[in-house]
């Protein structure tokens, strides 16, 4: 007995572009056949785009939407992006946090994400204030996203007491991953090594910032690497950023993409803030410090292409669309070829959930009926043209509707 019949389906890898219907049962994907016989109620896709639910690996949902309460750059080449934010985070209370998140988070569900890592700050005076409010959102959105907590210190760890015990403090609470952001420690290694050793005490996943920078002269990447393969950790650790590796010649690129391959450490790449943040130093011929997914790709290593900052210091633009994102990408880094924006797709697709270590992900028989359909034919086509999630859907049920823009001519005489 189905619940739900999508009809007319285009998946992301139909052969000659034929199309098939997708029967629900009790929140899951109970039949793919090229025509289900069935009184069930019917979704019609019209031979669009049907994949898996969107999936954003990396955002900032606490401090999103603060642009508008931040002192503006004080110059170009002084940013201050971080203190920026510093500066306003006596204001978060539980209830604004959850309030701008939720703004937040629902555009992300528009645009088709049915899971999201969202990565979370502990720093005083905040401490887990934030983490509160986001298991409250959790909890609120079920129907329409899984949201996962992953807690890090953005302004320091191991000179910060403080944001050590609040880390804690927010594992004991529910987080299940741990981040870091070692740039903005005095100690890049000791932070690391912190983080691995919490990770290991509460068998969490981990999920850095790592290596945002124009300048590839010291990486930090190599001491997670490093890490990650003594503590047999391969396969749940993820590396945000990496824009340094974008200043090294293509060769030393690929021994890096084919070592975190062998350890088993993904990337994610961040164009929006990367491109927004980085290469200050230059006042013309500007560098656009902007990891190459597809070619860590192409060398065996994970990758996943999120959002990170929506309407904050760090990134004053965003609306939550993971494939604005993937367009972006293949903008900047020249991928126009059809089979490499597919790859793109994948990154905030099916390389999102391995990323994540989502086992059950797509479509296929048995799986969670988690599925979006975008208004495009192929999954290239979709990076191309920037194409709107139509609808959404979370364990069978349907969460998102986004009707096509018509046009409306005059009346004909
Ligand atoms: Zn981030």
């Amino acid at each position: 007995m189905l619940d739900l019949v999508i009809r007319n389906a285009r998946l992301p890898d139909a052969a000659d572009g034929r199309l098939v219907d997708i029967g629900f049962a009790a929140g899951r994907i109970a039949a793919i056949e090229p025509r289900i016989e069935a009184e069930a109620p019917a979704h019609d896709a019209e031979g669009c785009l049907c994949c898996g639910g969107l999936i954003e690996t990396h955002i900032h949902l606490d401090k999103s939407h603060i642009v508008d309460r931040c002192a503006p750059e004080p110059s170009r080449q002084q940013p201050d992006h971080m203190r920026r934010v510093q500066a306003v985070k006596p204001t978060f209370t539980i209830e604004d946090v959850y309030r701008r998140a939720k703004e937040t988070l629902e555009g992300c569900i528009k645009h088709g994400a049915t899971r999201i890592r969202t990565h979370v700050e502990i720093d005083a005076p905040v401490g887990v204030k934030s983490v509160e409010a986001l298991l409250a959102l959790a909890r609120e959105y079920a129907w329409a996203v899984d949201l996962e907590i992953c807690v890090f210190a953005q302004e320091g760890l191991t000179t910060a007491p403080a944001a050590d015990a609040a880390l804690v403090k927010g594992l004991e609470m529910g987080a299940k991953v741990i981040g870091a952001a070692p740039n903005y420690d005095v100690d890049h290694p000791g932070q690391i090594n912190r983080v691995f050793e919490l990770a290991r005490h509460f068998d969490v996943d981990i999920d850095m910032h790592i290596d945002s920078g124009h300048d590839p002269a010291s990486l930090d990447t190599h001491l997670v690497a490093d890490l990650t393969e003594r503590f047999k950790l391969g396969g749940r650790v993820a590396a945000g950023h990496m824009t340094k590796l974008a200043g090294l010649p293509p060769a030393r690129q690929k021994e890096i993409a084919r070592r975190l391959a062998d350890v088993g450490v993904a990337v994610t790449v961040l164009p929006s803030t990367d491109l927004f943040v980085l290469a200050r130093h230059a006042d013309h011929n500007v560098p656009r410090c902007v990891a190459d997914a597809n070619l860590f790709v192409e060398h065996g290593c994970n990758c996943s292409i999120s959002s990170n900052n929506i309407l904050n210091p760090f990134t004053p633009f965003g609306d939550g669309s993971l494939i604005r994102m993937a367009n972006l990408h293949a903008n900047i880094l020249q991928v126009g070829q059809p089979e490499r924006m597919a790859e793109l797709f994948a990154m905030i697709s099916q390389r999102s959930a391995r990323l994540m270590n989502v086992a059950d992900y797509g479509i296929a028989v048995g799986n969670p009926a988690d599925l979006v359909i975008i208004d495009a034919p192929t999954p290239a086509m979709a990076v191309a043209t920037i194409a709107p999630v139509l609808a959404a859907f979370k364990r069978g049920r349907q969460t998102v509707s986004r009707p096509r823009a018509r046009l409306l001519p005059p009346a004909s005489a």
